[in-house]
């Protein structure tokens, strides 16, 4: 992605996260807990119960009285989303060395990434053409059923050049960050999510994006051919890029939806990621968010630009945590299964 650094002039208001938790509350009912109840036994299942009922018993009180000490985990009776899990998609794109767009290892990636996606109940799709005589090819996984459309994307490939490498600018970049880290989330919220009733998801893994400005080449190629062939209007849009980092700092981007970034920024501090998802502008990027804010629509990009390795060949697999990766998977979860958007 490209961008310009811009210091915050002026931070913008956070919402006050005890409104979060009354919309947790109020829209989701205890027939949403049942649900999940099948898969719960022994002493999980009398505390999912006591928990349940502490959810119910707030969400009859006014929103005044609803106090942290009620406060219910929204992922305790469902898959949660695990950042160990997630760290090992990152090791496991790393032993493919660069996935740059037009290569094997790309091609190798993406029919993982497909197969990991079926395995894990999602229908597939993928959309290829040729840019400048290479390949391309997004890859996405669909799940759930109704008219809303919320689209969780990040892109796959990996720079071809470390041009901003201190030494060699003609390796290719390794992606740890820079690639893989989305990826990985995308991966384990296939394993974990459940699209509310009513709702899709769409996983989407973009293909090239990361070779601007490499002999003449775009940004964000292939974000741009998924948003041309859209015919639906999605209801919102995050783009992930680069949130693996051990030294994790996410800013709002200056040029994602304002409303939908304090939805996200609300979620992590509710769930106590205030030091990580901090609640002011720092960039405006240019990413895979960029085709959908052109047209109009509900996107924003959750990047933690200041990274050291970006663009170089130290963009390795021990700048990642996987404490960092389920930060973010967190917020998505919680966001797509819990909240009222
Ligand atoms: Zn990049």
């Amino acid at each position: 992605m490209f961008q310009a650094a811009e210091q915050c002039r002026k931070p913008m208001t956070s919402s006050n996260s005890n409104d979060f938790w009354v919309i947790i509350c109020q829209g989701y009912s205890t027939s949403d807990y049942s649900l999940s109840m099948a898969s719960i036994r022994g002493r999980t299942l009398k505390w999912a119960i006591l928990a349940i009922l502490a959810s119910a018993v707030s969400c009859s009180s006014s929103p005044a009285s609803f106090t942290p000490a009620t406060r219910v985990n929204p992922t305790a009776v469902r898959k949660r989303f695990e950042g160990q899990r997630a760290f090992a998609h990152v090791a496991s794109q790393m032993a493919l060395g660069p996935r740059v767009t037009g290569t094997l290892a790309i091609r190798q990636l993406g029919d993982q990434i497909l197969s990991l996606l079926q395995a894990t109940g999602w229908a597939t799709k993928t959309q290829e053409f040729a840019y400048r005589d290479t390949p391309v090819r997004n890859v996405w996984g669909t799940k759930g059923s109704g008219p809303i459309v919320r689209i969780v994307g990040a892109h796959y490939d990996t720079r071809r050049r470390a041009d901003q490498d201190a030494e060699d600018t003609t390796a290719g970049v390794p992606g740890a960050n820079d690639g893989a880290s989305g990826v990985a989330v995308l991966l384990e919220l296939a394993r974990v999510l459940e699209p509310r009733v009513g709702e899709q998801v769409w996983l989407v893994f973009f293909d090239a994006e990361d070779n601007g400005e490499l002999d003449n080449w775009d940004w964000i190629v292939g974000s741009r051919a998924f948003v041309s062939a859209m015919e639906i209007v999605p209801a919102s849009v995050v783009v992930i890029d680069m949130v693996g980092d051990k030294n994790q700092e996410i800013f709002f981007d200056r040029n994602s939806d304002v409303a939908l970034s304090q939805r996200l920024w609300s979620i992590a501090s509710s769930l106590g990621y205030e030091e990580q998802f901090r609640a002011q502008p720092k960039y405006a990027m240019e990413d895979d968010h960029t085709p959908f804010r052109e047209r109009g629509w509900s996107a924003i990009d959750i990047i933690d630009f200041d990274y050291p390795s970006w663009h170089t060949r130290q963009d390795t697999l021990d700048k990642i945590s996987a404490a960092s990766l389920e930060h973010v998977g967190r917020v998505l979860q919680t966001w797509l299964e819990m909240t009222v958007n």
